[in-house]
């Protein structure tokens, strides 16, 4: 299975999701790659801050490329899951991880600019399944503040919507960027702590829902 994190948007959590989530697909058990395709190459970066020594849960590959929509699909035959780390604005390179994709999963901050952004890459992700009808779609809300209610109003702006809004939601935590900062997820340093519980979740819902 290709799992495409995109958003057009920067800064939503395409990066964040997408790492955590191939960590807790590789603690399942699971044999997985990360693609970075975005030119920006955080998904790279973060694999080198990870310290000498210490295994990597999965390879990361750099395919911030059009070709991806070709390539990946050959490539991820060895793999139980692929997890592409998109690109924000370039269409084109937008374009062709979601062709690549057999599903495509928009983190959106609930905030209303985020969620208005996400207009841009629902409308490549409909051109997309004019060409391949399989590909399927949903929002995942990041960056929920906890306690509060706006995310249950994401859900609401998101009601009349073409694609679903997963139930799992993560939260905003600072170990999602102090466990980026050293190359590492938050399955691996806090294997019980509530971050993981809810990439767990949320990687669940992703595997029932495709
Ligand atoms: P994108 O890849 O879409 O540009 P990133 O994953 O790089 O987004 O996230 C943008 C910034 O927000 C980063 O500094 C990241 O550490 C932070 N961030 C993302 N998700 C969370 C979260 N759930 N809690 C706290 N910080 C987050
Ligand atoms: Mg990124």
């Amino acid at each position: 299975m290709i799992i495409g994190v995109l958003n057009q948007k920067g800064g939503v959590g395409k990066t964040t999701l997408s790492l955590n989530l191939a960590s807790a697909y590789a603690d399942e058990g699971r044999k997985v790659l990360l693609v970075d395709a975005d030119p920006q190459g955080s998904s790279l970066r973060w694999s080198s801050a990870r310290a000498e020594g210490l295994a990597p849960l999965f390879p990361v590959v750099g395919m911030a490329k059009p070709s991806i929509s070709r390539e990946l699909p050959v490539m991820a035959k060895d793999y139980d899951v692929v997890v592409v780390d998109g690109a924000p604005r370039v269409s084109e390179l937008g374009r062709a991880a979601i062709m690549a994709s057999d599903m495509v999963l928009m983190p959106v901050q609930p905030s209303p600019f985020d969620i208005w952004a996400t207009e841009d890459t629902v409308q490549l992700i409909r051109e997309a399944q004019h060409f391949k009808p399989s590909l399927i779609a949903a929002f995942a809300v990041n960056r929920k503040i906890a306690n509060t209610a706006i995310g249950r109003d994401v859900l609401d702006a998101f009601a009349e919507a073409d694609f679903p809004v997963l139930k799992a939601q993560v939260t905003q935590r600072v170990l999602y960027a102090e466990s980026a900062m050293q190359g590492l997820s938050v399955v691996e340093v806090a294997r019980y702590g509530d971050a993981a519980r809810e990439i767990r979740k949320l990687a669940a819902e992703i595997r029932r829902f495709a």
